[in-house]
């Protein structure tokens, strides 16, 4: 038996330093716990930007294909004919349909925006390909068409684009 009996901490309260590190802790609880609201908070605006976007890209590849597809339609129905298309140092990509004349100027940008599994991740469509991976001397050695629908470019770079007479009339002026 010690001399005098125990006691808890607890039971006969709190010295001043003990309170003063409760009161510390409670703080830093109430601290962490705001931190954590604000955590959530952010991460549910992060998820409800993203939605946004996703409705935004669906739309926008909704609008895309509806567009291609009106263009291929007229193509396949023989009421659209298919261009010629060339490369003119200088001028572009020059699209003739009907003696008209649609130019696309920039050859650098129409190979940037080559859609084929190398420049496109597939499941996110994140573009792999960037301005500075191409020259800007790029031209097209070689243009074929690929059955009434698209054309298939090879680039001064080696690399291969097919085209859909669609997508080239969509980018061209
Ligand atoms: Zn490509």
């Amino acid at each position: 038996m010690p001399p005098w009996p125990r006691r808890s901490p607890r039971s006969c309260g709190l010295t001043r330093m003990e309170k003063n590190t409760q009161k510390k802790e409670e703080e830093e609880e109430e601290e962490e716990e705001e931190e954590r609201k604000r955590r959530e908070r952010e991460s549910r605006e992060k998820v409800e930007r993203e939605r946004e976007r996703e409705r935004e890209r669906e739309k926008d590849v909704f609008e895309t294909h509806f567009f291609f597809f009106r263009v291929d339609q007229d193509l396949s129905s023989g009421q659209l004919e298919p261009p010629v298309v060339t490369y003119e140092p200088n001028v572009g990509m020059v699209l003739t349909i009907n003696n008209d004349r649609k130019i696309i100027p920039n050859v650098k940008q129409l190979r940037l925006n080559c859609r084929c599994a190398r420049c496109i991740e597939e499941f996110t469509g994140r573009v792999m390909v960037s301005g500075k991976d191409i020259p800007d001397t790029i031209t097209p050695l070689k243009i074929a068409p690929r059955g009434n629908y698209a054309v298939e470019i090879t680039w001064s770079d080696r690399h291969g684009s097919i085209f859909s007479y669609s997508s080239l009339l969509e980018q061209a002026k």
